[in-house]
């Protein structure tokens, strides 16, 4: 490093400290720390929004570049390893289906292991979708098995929202950024429309180069000081309020995430260590806030440990990610419904694209457009996957799922679902986080079977087809029972103290 590093330094300015901000903080300290001087500030008086405990694969990943034990992080936030999702009266009443996020079964070059399946099914030979693949057959049993040199089941983890921000914490100030827990009364910007300073309550005038809001839903940089535009999905994703509540441990620790529809949305179950997390999300056109709390009670598992808190969103995005100098991470820059636990994962994107398009010197203008496009383009298709969770259903109890089920959807979502329907194909594209097989679960699970396959499996006698379902169906069913338990395994790998 030259003696004028020091002196370049681009001083960035965090605002919020919640899971957006820490993560932030502590992914730009450890991977661009000597390019950059950081500052935090979050307020004591706003709490952090204290939700988003279930998390998706790609964030060990992240946590591996942050250098985090993953032992001693699920020690920390209590945390429980999750393989997939458990959805419950979705497709119709009395319907359930997981969304793992393993592979099913082998794909060919020329066809995926679904078209295989299908030509199995027509023919009469036995075999759910879901006996051919591993972390779903798994989380059936509750049975979870990792190590640091081999992780044969891909996985993420349930974590308590307020011990991993207070765990990130520590983690960026070790890496020596500062911390200033004020209030922002103001945002100052500059002429040209660039913020300039945050004015700070105790501390006055907070200058900086690069602003990131990651006040939540206030967006008071990017929304209330800079007048960026929000784009409202309410049209397709009718959900905007939800209900949560901390509850006790309901045995077994299950490793996966239970969403059980309910007649105007859906509810959330998520197992930590040392007790439950539970959310009632609903759309008030179709529930009161007091009958929405009342069924939520009713269908709560164990006893509460706190009163029940309602937040209300608007799910869409912001127009711009990244405006001016000011890029907003976390639910500044969107939310699209916790349905499958994406919003942290869109956090880490956020950042991670943020540091690969870094504002070193000079103009913005070309890596903000890129940012932009890229962050729209992302979130979209995420978008499109949550609404065909409501969109694709038997669903006629009540006006909410009716009208789910008649609303006019997205164009690119209409012609996945047509593809699917008339000939078995699903695909992931360019930078889309959903992989085929989750698109195939889901429209599966939902309730769609496919007119025509991929002619591939013809070929095979239903002596072969048969030999070689079985084989993989009998292969996954050993090595489930070679598993430990879940519980047993957190218990002897990441006990928390509280456990
Ligand atoms: P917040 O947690 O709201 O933090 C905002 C920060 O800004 C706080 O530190 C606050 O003090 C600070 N602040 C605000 N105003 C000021 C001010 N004037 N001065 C100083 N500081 C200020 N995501 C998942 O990945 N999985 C899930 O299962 C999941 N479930 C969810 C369920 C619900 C109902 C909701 C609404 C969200 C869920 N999310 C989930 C999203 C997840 O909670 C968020 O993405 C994550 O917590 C990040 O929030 P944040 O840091 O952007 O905002």
């Amino acid at each position: 490093m030259d003696s004028n590093t020091q002196s370049e330094k681009t001083r960035v300015v965090i605002a919020g400290g919640g899971t957006a901000g820490w993560l932030t903080a502590a992914a730009l300290a450890k991977k661009l720390g000597p390019l950059v001087d950081i500052t935090l500030v979050e307020s004591s008086d706003i709490s952090t929004i204290g939700v988003g405990e279930a998390t998706i694969p790609p964030l060990r990943v992240f946590h591996q570049l942050l250098g985090i034990n993953e032992a001693e992080f699920m020690r920390a936030t209590s945390a429980t390893f999750k393989l997939g999702i458990q959805f419950t009266d979705f497709g119709d009443k009395q319907t359930e289906y997981i969304h793992s996020f393993g592979q099913t079964g082998q794909s060919g070059w020329l066809a995926e292991f679904f078209h295989f399946w299908r030509e199995a099914h027509e023919r009469g030979i036995p075999g759910e979708y879901g006996e051919y693949c591993l972390e779903l057959e798994a989380a059936k049993a509750n049975k979870f098995f990792t190590s640091t040199q081999n992780s044969p089941l891909n996985y993420a983890y349930h974590l308590d929202a307020g011990a991993y921000a207070a765990y990130l914490k520590k983690l960026a100030v070790n890496s020596g950024i500062t911390h200033i827990v004020d209030n922002i009364d103001a945002v100052n910007c500059a002429p040209s429309g660039d913020i300039y300073a945050l004015l700070l309550r105790q501390h006055g005038l907070l200058t900086g180069d690069l602003f990131i809001d990651c006040t939540g839903f206030k967006a008071l940089l990017i929304g209330e000081a800079l007048n960026t535009g929000y784009e409202d999905w309410s049209h397709w994703l009718f959900c905007n309020r939800a209900l949560a509540v901390q509850t006790e441990l309901a045995p077994p620790l299950k490793p996966y995430t239970v969403a059980s529809a309910h007649e105007a949305g859906w509810r959330w179950e998520i197992p930590l260590q040392h007790r439950m997390g539970n959310g009632f999300v609903y759309s008030s056109q179709f529930l009161t806030d007091e009958q929405a709390e009342l069924q939520f009670q009713k269908t709560l598992n164990s006893a509460p440990l706190q009163t029940i808190r309602r937040i209300e969103f608007k799910t869409g995005r912001r127009d711009h990610a990244w405006q001016n100098n000011c890029v907003a991470i976390g639910l500044s820059a969107g939310f699209v419904e916790p349905m499958e636990s994406t919003s942290i994962h869109l956090i880490v994107t956020g950042i991670t694209r943020l540091m690969q398009l870094f504002p070193y010197r000079g103009d913005a203008t070309r890596l903000r457009n890129e940012y932009n496009n890229q962050t729209r383009a992302e979130i979209e298709k995420i978008r499109d996957f949550i609404i065909l969770h409501y969109h694709v259903t038997e669903r006629d109890d009540s006006e909410f799922w009716k009208m789910c089920k008649k609303m006019n959807i997205p164009d690119s979502l209409a012609e996945r679902i047509e593809l699917f329907k008339e000939h078995g194909h699903a695909f992931q594209k360019n930078g889309e986080l959903f992989r085929v097989d989750s698109w195939t679960q889901v429209m599966l699970g939902q309730g769609i079977l496919p007119g025509s396959w991929h002619p591939a499996a013809k070929m095979m006698s239903s002596g072969q087809l048969s030999a070689a379902m079985e084989k993989g169906k009998q292969e996954i069913k050993q090595r489930v029972a070679q598993l430990p338990g879940h519980e047993a395994f957190v218990s002897q790998y990441c006990a928390s103290v509280k456990h």
